[in-house]
């Protein structure tokens, strides 16, 4: 079982753009004991990898 976490597309629910996101912080997932990150697009929207 792989995940390629640097490929994964990950893509703002508004404006379905995965160009502009930015990395806004990274939170503690004690469920799964790793970070998760918390990006930002340019619309303001906040999206996260799960
Ligand atoms: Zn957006």
């Amino acid at each position: 079982m792989t995940q390629d976490q640097t490929a994964s597309p990950i893509r703002c629910l508004k404006c379905k753009t995965a160009s502009q996101l930015f990395v806004c912080e990274r939170l503690w997932d004690l469920k799964k004991a790793r970070y998760i990150r918390i990006y930002r697009c340019e619309c303001g929207e906040l999206v996260w990898d799960e």
